[in-house]
């Protein structure tokens, strides 16, 4: 039994979520709002650089206004930093309902609506409105039942005391490193952090290159392990979710390999492998998508698919709405019989009119 049955559901408080949140309140429709990062606008404060400007940017043949003024960032751009902050405010005064640190994971129909299935448990509601932006973490592709997602560090602080694992062999791999090196250092934690890459050399621009020497001169603890496969994703005896990662491998001629590898446990690593658009997730939920043929796509490549949907932002699973980021730059639109390539640009002023025109249909459809 679920103690509560919400009118909506909604993944994701990007700009995109916090709206459908916000106007939901409005109108009096019961709701709940989940989001994977510890606090709302994640995806921005993950993705924007240090003090960048946010503009009310507004495509120039887009008919409408932003439909929710309160979100829209300021005319006169101001830092990400300051807009964050607005947004903070703007949620405590509204006292919207919302849930950090909660994965999305899957959706079950049922009889009465769609139990959504997250990391922190299940939740249910009528109707599920999916806010997740573009960028989903890739899932480190191992064998076994253990799985890794990428990951990026907010706390360096977590993994002193311990050896810490870093996949991935880019500038963001570093970066982390240089974040970790730093705080163990700082506390004279002599623990090492192995930097694990799948191929044979690593590739860092020079700036990073220069960060990560320094942190290495000034006594930073690090284990190169270059060529390092992750294999297994292992639950152990004691019930400790683990990572092998292959280190080398030793070509015998009798056809018996041998193998050095190292099983860390799994909150002891840090993915870089970066993110990949949501086509996955639609694919794991059943929400049809479109291959785009020659000459039928103009914004989209050949051969890549697209998200189909209503005009209202309804997929092909009955009750689930798509909006944001997570379509962009274009999806399939279903409009009067036909199915045409919907341009849609990646910006706060999408996701905000989305918003609206989500919780409208809704509205509609609920009878609210
Ligand atoms: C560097 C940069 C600069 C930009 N500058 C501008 C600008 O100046 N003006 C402008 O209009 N646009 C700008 N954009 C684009 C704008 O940020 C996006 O269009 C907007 O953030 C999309 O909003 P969204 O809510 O759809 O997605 P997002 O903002 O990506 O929000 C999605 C949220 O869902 C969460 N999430 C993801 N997966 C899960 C899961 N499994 N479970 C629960 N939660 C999940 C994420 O943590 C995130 O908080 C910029 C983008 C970038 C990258």
């Amino acid at each position: 039994m679920y103690a509560t049955i919400h009118d909506v559901l909604i993944i994701g408080a990007g700009p995109a979520g916090l709206s459908t949140a916000y106007l939901c309140h409005k109108h009096g429709l019961s709701y709940l709002l989940l989001e994977s990062g510890k606090a709302i606008f994640q995806g921005i404060a993950n993705t924007y650089p240090e003090g960048k400007l946010v503009y009310a940017s507004k495509p120039k043949d887009a008919p409408e206004p932003f439909m929710i003024d309160e979100l829209r960032p300021p005319d006169k751009p101001v830092t990400v930093e300051s807009y964050l902050q607005y947004v903070q405010h703007f949620v405590q005064h509204e006292n919207l309902h919302i849930q950090t640190e909660v994965d999305f994971e899957d959706i079950k129909d049922e009889r009465d609506g769609l139990t959504v299935i997250t990391s922190k448990g299940s939740f249910k509601g009528k109707k599920v409105v999916l806010s997740f932006g573009s960028n989903i973490p890739r899932e480190l592709s191992v064998y076994g039942d253990a799985k890794m997602v990428a990951k990026n560090v907010d706390d360096a602080g977590k993994y002193i005391g311990i050896k810490t694992l870093v996949i991935g062999g880019g500038n963001t791999a570093a970066d982390v490193i240089i974040n970790i090196l730093k705080a163990k250092r700082e506390v004279n934690d002599t623990q090492p952090v192995y930097w694990a890459h799948k191929a044979e050399t690593f590739d860092v621009n020079k700036e990073t290159a220069q960060r990560l020497g320094e942190e290495i001169l000034l006594g930073g603890n690090i284990r190169l392990l270059p060529g390092a496969m992750p294999r297994i994703g292992e639950v152990d005896d004691e019930g400790v979710d683990r990572l092998v990662i292959r280190i080398n491998e030793f070509k015998q001629v009798d056809g018996i390999d041998l193998y050095h590898a190292m099983s860390f446990p799994m909150q002891n690593v840090i993915a870089c492998i970066g993110s990949q658009g949501p086509v996955p997730i639609f694919d794991k939920l059943n929400i049809q998508s479109i291959a785009c043929t020659a000459g039928v796509c103009k914004i989209a490549k050949e051969g890549e698919r697209l998200v189909l949907l209503s005009a209202d932002f309804e997929s092909s699973r009955k009750g689930v709405y798509v909006i944001g980021g997570a379509i962009s730059p274009s999806y399939m639109k279903i409009n009067q019989g036909s199915i045409a390539e919907e341009k849609h640009p990646n910006l706060i002023y999408t996701a905000i009119n989305d918003a609206y025109h989500v919780v409208e249909a809704i509205r509609g459809k609920l009878g609210k």
